[in-house]
């Protein structure tokens, strides 16, 4: 699905970027950031320049799903910043650059203006992809975000419970709106494999995302399993790509980015 660049591209893109991706969800704590973080490594494995721009203001999860903290220094005579890099990716976040509590409060164009910024003021450089974790929901900065960043397409990721989904439905419509392609759907979540028994259990269901896919006539992209190494992996700061690459939750990964 991600072609040659349109030439016909109307809306503005990132100088040197070759494809803007957002990763999105139609409500928080589905995985979203969880998917775009490995994603965006399982891509910079296939051999990709890759960067992760972490666009969740309300919520930055990249510094610490990352390991990443200090500040993003200006780069001399230009007024931009240069990102950080982890395992190759490079990586910016409104964590890097203010307190979480200050981007809490923030009203609508705030965030706007800080996710423009962080597109346009950060040194890429030459990037094949820029994954883009957004802020979970459909409200206006989602939208002015799908409407000006000359986004190449969107990932949504929903769990497969019935509530999720129907706000994963609002995220695809809302895309459509401004004809920014759906590359897919991910079902994150997707079952629990007892690392005692190995035994399987479907906690917030299983197979409906696939489903629900299916029904918005969208690609499938995958199941990532609900799992304590996939958790503990996260929260350590060493992605499950980096930490288990040849481990199933890591080909999930990796067949999802051979998909895009
Ligand atoms: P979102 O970005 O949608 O708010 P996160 O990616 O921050 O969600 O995930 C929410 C929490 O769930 C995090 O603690 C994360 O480590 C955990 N999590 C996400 N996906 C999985 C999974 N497949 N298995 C285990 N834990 C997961």
């Amino acid at each position: 699905p991600l072609g040659p660049k349109a030439a016909s591209q109307t809306k503005a893109g990132v100088p040197g970027v070759t494809h803007i991706v957002a990763v999105a969800s139609g409500k928080g704590g589905v995985g979203k950031s969880t998917v775009a973080c490995n994603l965006a490594l399982a891509l910079a494995k296939q051999g990709l320049r890759v960067g992760l721009l972490d666009a969740d203001i309300y919520g930055p999860s990249m510094p610490k799903l990352l390991a990443l903290s200090g500040k993003p220094e200006v780069i001399p005579g230009r007024r931009i910043l240069r990102p950080l890099v982890a395992h190759g990716l490079k990586v910016m976040s409104i964590g890097f650059l203010v307190d979480e509590q200050a981007a809490m409060i923030w009203r609508g164009p705030m965030v706007m203006s800080a996710i423009q910024q962080m597109l346009r003021e950060v040194e890429w450089g030459e990037l094949d992809i820029l994954i883009v974790d957004m802020p979970p929901g459909t409200g206006d900065a989602q939208l002015t975000m799908a409407q000006n960043a000359a986004l190449a397409g969107a990932v949504i990721v929903s769990t497969p419970q019935d509530l999720a989904l129907i706000d994963a439905r609002r995220g695809v419509a809302m895309f459509r709106r401004v004809e920014v392609p759906i590359l897919g759907v991910v079902e994150n979540m997707s079952s629990f494999i007892c690392p005692h028994c190995g035994g399987r259990s479907d906690i917030f269901g299983h197979g409906g995302a696939r489903d629900e896919a299916r029904a918005m006539d969208v690609p499938f992209l995958g199941e990532v399993p609900l799992t304590m190494a996939l958790r503990e992996a996260s929260d350590q700061g060493e992605p499950i790509v980096v930490r288990d690459p040849h481990g199933p939750e890591a080909s999930v990964f990796m067949d999802m980015a051979a998909q895009l």
